[in-house]
């Protein structure tokens, strides 16, 4: 499949079956052969593969995955373009396509039902709509995922990186750290989805951790004490975590735990590392 062939058969099945792609569903259909040499090349899959995909759309990305994995289960929210995907992709007899809503759907039940148990790795062209809440419920389900290789919004893949200090910095920066060991392989340009994104885009591979890199007494808590803190990014950490009335966050408690830490009291959230997120949740943790 060269350029010519992936932009063509994308055209060719928008006429066939009078495809409208809606923004309601963030639909921007890939369409430049490199990019999804790329995905396949940063996925790792292999012919032992399960392999979960998120948005399937008009079956672009479907097709290389079925050619180079064991099984693909392609779950796609559009009940328009399931016809169009089984019949476009008839061909394929390793694939399952799942009408349904990806943030719904019970990725255990499909793991145990499909690979015995064993993690599945997940490739998609994510819809920009819904990119955090989709990583962040795939890096927190209980579900064997073994990695994410997802393309997202440009800006979205400098905040999953970003590091203390870098105004791209947050939750979203810290929960990828804590889950997943993340990279950003491509960066994509509008030009290669029809219709084109009003931004530029990049896969990101993000390899699940066995074993967080930090220890905390409440996985839970730590994390809400991050959101608390970056939930108003004008204001310290202090503020930020008494106006969230978590347990144990008073206005005395938290100078009192960051002074244990030999930090300021006027410390803004985006100035904390991972490991020092972890240490102050422990000592507020009740
Ligand atoms: N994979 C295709 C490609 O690369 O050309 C399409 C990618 S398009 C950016 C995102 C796809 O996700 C669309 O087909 C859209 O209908 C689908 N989608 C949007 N929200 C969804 C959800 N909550 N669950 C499952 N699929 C969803």
């Amino acid at each position: 499949m060269d350029k010519n062939s992936v932009y063509g058969r994308t055209n060719a099945i928008i006429k066939k079956y009078d495809v409208r792609p809606t923004k309601r569903f963030g639909q921007n259909f890939l369409v430049d052969e490199n990019i999804l040499r790329g995905i396949i090349t940063a996925s790792g899959i292999t012919k032992d593969d399960l392999v979960l995909e998120i948005g399937p759309g008009i079956g672009n990305l479907t097709s290389v995955l079925c050619e180079n994995s064991r099984e693909v289960c392609a779950v796609e929210i559009d009940k328009k373009l399931i016809p169009v995907l089984e019949e476009s992709l008839k061909e394929y007899g390793n694939l399952t396509i799942i009408n349904g809503d990806i943030l719904k759907t019970d990725i255990s039940a499909l793991v145990n039902e499909k690979n015995g148990g064993n993690p599945l790795k997940v490739v998609a062209n994510l819809p920009y709509y819904i990119t955090t809440p989709i990583i962040m419920g795939l890096l927190t389900t209980k579900a064997p995922i073994k990695s994410l290789t997802v393309m997202v919004q440009k800006e979205v893949a400098d905040r999953m990186i970003s590091l203390p200090g870098k105004k791209t910095y947050g939750a979203l920066s810290l929960a990828v750290q804590y889950y997943a060991e993340a990279e950003n392989v491509l960066d994509v340009p509008p030009s290669s989805f029809i219709p084109n994104p009003k931004v530029s885009s990049a896969v990101m591979h993000l390899k699940v951790r066995e074993k967080p890199p930090v220890q905390t007494k409440d996985e839970a808590f730590m994390f809400a004490v991050i959101r608390a803190s970056f939930n108003q990014r004008r204001k310290t950490l202090v503020n930020g975590l008494k106006n969230a009335s978590l347990p144990g966050c008073t206005g005395e408690a938290v100078p009192e735990a960051l002074n244990k830490l030999g930090m300021s009291p006027t410390i803004r959230g985006e100035q904390l590392s991972l490991e020092e997120f972890a240490r102050l949740a422990d000592l507020l943790k009740l």
